[in-house]
């Protein structure tokens, strides 16, 4: 069968979402060749409950895409109530990267934009594209092999392949990349969308479970529950059921709302897959987003993530296709930095996850409501702009726990 193409382009990207379009835009944005290609025909919504950090939206801000996002007309966030045990508060963060309130917008809306966004600066981006295989010349990887949506072959070239194509990535499963600080996941998640209610973001933690929800486009609510995954099977027995039974036993004041709104979409079943690291660069190849670094979603940081490192992975990129310095190089520096910055929130995210928290921060949960200081401090952790050293250090805790204190 003849190639498609000899054109040795300098990048292609493997996945055209959050990660793979967005480091395809960056890198075209620099005047590289970049093909981007998804096995996906969007606009294609993701199971994702699709929240967006302060983190993320400064990206998007610097790249000039934020006020895209608002034109949307998703709902903007500026309040979180949280609850765990007896531990009731409202609040959120202190700007954080100069960004004060979030979104969650849905990710039809978000990856279209980002799409679009990649097209402008030039990206070839061909949708109905699976990756099946890579080009190799020795054990440099030169460039991808697949089928397109007509099941006609795809052959091309690149000088870097990125892999950016999820958690179940097929470049890293073909480069043989090797996971590292493997946490195995342990929660599922139900989620829909309702219609009808009034409600700013909620987390709300209970037994071994969680529920909440945040606004999202088209007046519409996101309604999420989590469980440890044992519940797995019984919980799909009974959908509807077992969710209002969620709400009921964590949060009865959410419960009665639900029953004030209208469900408009199908409930969406997702089982986490376990937290890890991915090498993420050999030879002609990176990878970025979930394909390098995926952890569970209870801190909502997957897609600010992706745009973080995509970032980062375009600036190290560049300096090796421009011969600024060897790019195997550049990319080791790329996964180092990527590794030390995200690793406390790593941590964060899967204690976080397992819905039992230490007795110290449910003593400081209890004590919030008396400090808009600290309760303005534990939503800035939350959402990464704080670290727990710094939140939990002795000195900033004592005026929150021992008012009375002499300090
Ligand atoms: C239930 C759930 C809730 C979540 N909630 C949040 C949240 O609230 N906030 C948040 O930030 N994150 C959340 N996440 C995580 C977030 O969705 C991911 O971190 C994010 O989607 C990762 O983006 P990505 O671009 O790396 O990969 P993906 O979004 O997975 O995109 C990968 C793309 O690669 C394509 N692809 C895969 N294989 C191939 C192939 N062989 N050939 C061609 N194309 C291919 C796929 O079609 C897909 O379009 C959630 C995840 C889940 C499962």
């Amino acid at each position: 069968m003849p190639e498609r193409s000899k054109t040795v382009h300098d990048v292609i990207v493997v996945g055209a979402r959050c990660a793979g379009a967005t480091v395809a835009m960056l890198l075209a944005r620099r005047g590289y060749r970049v093909i981007c290609v998804d096995q996906a025909l969007f606009p294609k919504d993701a199971v994702s409950t699709h929240m967006l950090r302060q983190s993320g939206l400064a990206r998007l801000r610097d790249w000039g895409l934020l006020d895209r996002l608002k034109a949307t007309g998703c709902t903007p966030i500026h309040s979180i109530t949280m609850s765990y045990a007896d531990a009731h508060f409202s609040g959120f963060s202190d700007p954080i990267d100069g960004i004060a309130e979030t979104y969650a917008p849905r990710r039809f809306v978000l990856d279209a934009l980002l799409q679009d966004a990649a097209r402008e600066a030039g990206v070839d981006l061909r949708e109905g594209v699976t990756v099946t295989d890579l080009v190799r010349d020795g054990e440099f990887v030169t460039g991808i092999v697949g089928r397109d949506r007509d099941g006609e072959p795809v052959t091309e070239h690149a000088r870097l392949v990125i892999g950016a194509d999820g958690y179940a990535s097929t470049v890293a499963q073909l480069t043989g990349a090797q996971k590292y600080d493997v946490i195995p996941g342990e929660t599922f998640t139900a989620y829909s969308y309702w219609s009808g209610l009034t409600m700013q973001s909620q987390l709300r933690i209970g037994d071994k479970q969680a529920v909440g929800g945040w606004p999202t486009h088209d007046g519409k609510t996101l309604i999420w529950c989590v469980q440890y995954v044992d519940r797995f099977a019984p919980f799909r027995a009974d959908v509807e059921g077992n969710f209002a039974l969620a709400f009921k036993e964590t949060a009865p004041d959410l419960a009665e709302l639900l029953d004030t709104g209208e469900r408009e979409e199908r409930f969406y079943i997702a089982r986490y897959p376990e937290n890890f690291y991915r090498e993420s660069h050999g030879p002609g190849w990176a990878l970025v987003g979930d394909a390098g670094y995926h952890k569970d979603p209870f801190t909502g940081l997957g897609i600010s993530d992706a745009f973080t490192y995509a970032d980062l992975l375009a600036e190290r990129v560049h300096e090796g296709l421009s011969a600024a310095r060897p790019l195997d190089e550049a990319l080791a520096e790329y996964q180092a930095q990527r590794d030390r910055s995200s690793k406390p929130m790593y941590r964060f995210t899967c204690d976080s996850s397992r819905l039992v928290l230490p007795d110290k921060h449910v003593e400081v949960m209890r004590a919030l409501p008396g400090s808009a200081t600290h309760t303005q401090q534990w939503f800035r952790m939350m959402a990464g702009g704080l670290s727990g050293r710094e939140f939990f250090a002795e000195d900033n805790l004592a005026s929150l726990l021992n008012p009375q204190g002499g300090r």
